[in-house]
């Protein structure tokens, strides 16, 4: 089967998680079939595209590992398009349904059409082109072009209905009376999106569109100009736009939704794929966390759920965690020092340590602050020991805590389940549950009540460094008097 998928994001703002969202599907569906995903930039909006918002979406799929075909990346020499660069080729089409009546040039200013919107909304009826220009024969049209400015419309036929299949949603039909006059070409020549998406898709045989469901209006507009080309339209696949917990479409207000501000916070980006994935589609197996290589084997569009899909970061969160625990510890010390997490850990400190950690983490970002403890002595996080052993006398844990100290002297250099036992039975002499005891000696060695296994990261500190902050913790603790 050929298959022919694209993204065609515009350059307008931060690369979104929803666009990531799209190009993911449509790279999949692409590769499993050895086909080829495009990437299109549609910067047909000359104001509010940037150059450094297209710069962007190239660094976001990269990291994605979402890599486009016939683009510098990948060696070939078309990519990546740019719509911008295509005025030419979009001004002989427009010419084409100039001479067959299926578009029309329009002289209207500026005032004429805010004049009429605003009469129709007083009106309460729909706004939209009334079809003013339609009418103009065509030398007059022609001549005028000369020097006057604008624009070129879709002469929608307004007493037919558009109908179209949707792969997801079957059958969509909509009246064109409820159509406007679509602008194609603008004053400056450039193409609205309508005519340049439809162009292009179809000279770079793209055959399936997998988009958000937000641009179902625009489909009869597009269907409309396939017919007047006498082009084949591709299959539509609207998917699901990503929501905000309160299922609101998704918002900056509400969850970043830069596919940057994920990589620059510790998030992995094959956790971001998986997490994108199961936004839209689910394996089975309802095993929920795969591989790229398992996802792009199993999917097809014909898959995805329509139900509005929650971009829950507790989910994510929990993903990352289990994505970092896959690594390998070289692995894992590699994506920390390359992504600029490591801080001052060299690669053989973090191969030493990084299994304390790594159990723990949910994110890169993670990593330092936790080991921050085994380079230098923390401040103990007193409240929160306070707050778990508050069943313990300050002053029995005190004497328990000077008491374990000696053990731990004691035991050096004996595994962890003798020196566990010795510290269960200071506990057990004062009744306090040795959780208690436990706490205490977290909190003076780590600073922190969730912190590695004990044990270990009083080896990883060493003995005397550990008992100093031990000593240091009882004496802050101790009654003055
Ligand atoms: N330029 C549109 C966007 O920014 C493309 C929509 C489509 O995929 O047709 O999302």
């Amino acid at each position: 089967m050929n298959v022919v998928t694209r993204i065609a994001p515009s350059p307008t703002g931060d690369p979104h998680v929803g666009t990531a969202y799209v190009a993911l599907f449509n790279w999949a569906w692409a590769r499993k079939h050895g086909g080829r995903f495009i990437l299109r930039i549609e910067d047909t909006d000359s104001t509010r595209s940037k150059p450094e918002h297209e710069a962007e979406i190239h660094t976001a799929l990269a990291w994605l590992g979402i890599e486009a075909d016939e683009s510098p990346a990948m060696g070939g020499d078309h990519g990546p398009y740019r719509q911008s660069e295509r005025k030419a080729t979009y001004r002989q089409y427009v010419d084409e349904l100039i001479a067959g009546g299926h578009a029309y040039r329009c002289f209207c200013t500026a005032e004429r059409l805010t004049e009429l919107r605003t009469f129709q909304k007083a009106a309460k009826r729909p706004t939209g082109y009334d079809g003013k220009c339609r009418s103009l024969q065509p030398d007059e049209s022609a001549q005028r072009a000369a020097d006057e400015p604008h624009v070129v419309r879709l002469a929608v036929d307004k007493s037919a209905t558009t109908r179209w299949n949707d792969l997801l949603r079957g059958e969509i039909v909509i009246e064109n009376e409820n159509v406007d006059d679509q602008v194609l070409l603008k004053t400056d020549g450039m193409p609205t999106y309508h005519l340049a998406n439809v162009v292009d898709d179809h000279l770079m045989g793209v055959t399936i569109i997998m988009r958000a469901e937000e641009w179902i209006p625009s489909v009869p507009k597009h269907i409309m100009l396939y017919s007047a080309f006498g082009w084949q339209p591709p299959i539509y696949a609207h998917v699901p736009l990503l929501r905000n917990a309160d299922k609101s479409k998704i918002s900056k207000r509400k969850n970043p939704t830069s596919v940057l501000w994920y990589q620059q916070n510790g998030y992995l980006p094959e956790t971001m794929v998986n997490f994108l994935a199961l936004q839209g589609w689910s394996p089975r197996e309802d095993d929920e966390e795969f591989t790229i290589g398992e996802f792009i084997d199993k999917f097809d569009p014909k898959d995805i759920s329509l139900g509005g899909p929650v971009f829950d970061m507790v989910k994510l969160d929990w993903l990352n965690g289990e994505k970092i625990r896959k690594l390998d510890i070289e692995e894992l010390a590699d994506r920390l020092q390359s992504d600029g997490w490591a801080g001052e850990w060299h690669n053989d400190e973090l191969l030493k340590i990084l299994p304390l950690f790594q159990d723990r983490m949910k994110n890169l970002k993670d990593f330092e602050p936790a080991a921050a403890y085994l380079k230098a002595r923390p401040e103990p996080d007193l409240e929160g020991l306070a707050k778990k052993t508050k069943k313990v006398d300050p002053a029995v844990l005190v004497t328990v805590l000077r008491e374990a100290a000696e053990r731990l002297r004691e035991f050096e250099g004996h595994g962890d389940d003798e020196r566990e036992a010795a510290l269960r039975l200071v506990a057990e002499k004062h009744e306090i549950k040795v959780g208690a005891l436990f706490m205490g000696l977290r909190v003076a060695v780590t600073g922190s009540v969730a912190s590695p296994p004990l044990l270990p990261s009083i080896d990883s500190v060493g003995l005397d460094e550990s008992l100093a902050r031990v000593a240091a913790l009882t004496d802050r603790l101790a009654p003055t008097t």
